[in-house]
């Protein structure tokens, strides 16, 4: 069944069917054939943060990666394998292949989408960008790759505020997309002139302040960890707002022992390795009776599922192809991204 979601730009989002639950001895042969298939192909498996915990363990398991969309596709390109196999969303397999056009790039399925990308179509995008000439365009990772194509910079959360700091100082003002929570925090923290475009991440759209405020009455002690695709007020009650990385670095280093943490619960697979002494607890979402999108965990990420994994090789509908003239444009935004980072 699929149902939608409405987002505020009036796309519609169809929210993917769960994949079906493997007995122990399944998981188990289709881990066996993955790590055969691996090597057969020289192939190396790259997962996000976001996905299950059996396919992360798995990817580390076979000299693979575990990391947020820049560093998977870092990894990929530096990586001597012929292909790779990334496990996340289809925007990361296209980075991915961006960054590393001579390798091949598989994906469980393709249909591992996000609700950013899908909320922000190029032809309105454009349209958007082009009502504005005198804009520069910054476009957050999570998009297609036409849409980066169309932008002068491409940024994730670990560097967004300070590559918007260096846009300001150039005296130029901004278009931003797609996400409009994160777009709003780095507003506020710089007092850049932004438009937005009005995505959101359905994971993190549903973190409640209300939910949250609870929490903290039920934990006085803990941390408050938040992921800026959080609505606003969730973001106002953070001790540490970041980044996949940096919400992982702040578990390990905080002295609390006990972490409320709003961002999708896959994070705690790599958070609890970094900080196997601390507790940590999912932050409220909309709370019983709601729906599977109130699970803090992302439906398409979840789609990276052993089955399609163990499959990978016999399809031929799961190959990330990127047009050259896509992957030469969009080339542009994320080598300066690179770049900035590496002297920053
Ligand atoms: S968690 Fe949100 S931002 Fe990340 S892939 Fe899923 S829908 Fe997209």
């Amino acid at each position: 069944m699929t149902r939608h979601i409405p987002l505020p730009v009036e796309i519609e989002i169809p929210f993917p069917k769960p994949p079906k639950v493997l007995s122990e001895s399944e998981q188990q042969f289709h881990k066996d054939k993955i790590k055969t298939l691996l090597q057969q192909h020289n192939a190396v498996l790259i997962a996000h943060y976001y996905t299950d915990p059996e396919i992360q363990a798995l990817a580390e398991e076979t000299g693979g990666f575990v990391g947020d969309s820049l560093e998977m596709a870092k990894f990929g390109a530096n990586h001597s394998a012929d292909t790779l196999i990334i496990a996340g969303v289809k925007f990361m397999g296209e980075t991915a292949k961006i960054l590393g056009p001579e390798k091949r790039v598989l994906m469980p399925t393709l249909e591992a989408t996000c609700s950013l990308d899908l909320g922000c179509p190029i032809e309105p995008f454009s349209e958007f960008c082009d009502q504005h000439p005198d804009r520069t365009v910054v476009v957050y990772a999570n998009t297609s790759a036409a849409v980066k194509a169309k932008a002068d910079w491409v940024v994730t959360s670990s560097i967004a505020v300070e590559v918007i700091e260096h846009i300001q100082d150039l005296g130029q003002k901004i278009i931003w997309g797609p996400d409009k929570h994160l777009g709003g925090y780095i507003q506020e923290k710089t007092g850049a002139d932004m438009l937005l475009w009005q995505g959101a991440c359905i994971v993190h759209d549903e973190f409640k302040f209300q939910g949250l405020e609870n929490a903290m009455a039920l934990y006085p002690e803990a941390a408050i960890l938040v992921h800026p695709e959080s609505p606003k007020k969730v973001v106002e009650l953070a001790d540490v707002v970041g980044s996949t990385s940096q919400l992982i670095k702040a578990a390990q280093s905080l002295p609390q022992k006990q972490m409320i943490v709003a961002t999708d619960k896959g994070i705690f697979y790599k958070m609890q390795q970094a900080a196997p002494d601390k507790e940590l607890i999912i932050a409220p979402t909309a709370g019983e009776g709601a729906t599977c999108k109130s699970c803090a965990h992302c439906p398409w990420m979840k789609m990276n599922a052993l089955h399609s994994l163990s499959n990978v090789f016999d399809r031929t509908d799961n190959e990330i192809l990127v047009e050259n003239n896509l992957v030469k444009e969009a080339l542009k935004p994320l080598t300066k991204m690179v770049n900035f980072v590496n002297q920053n």
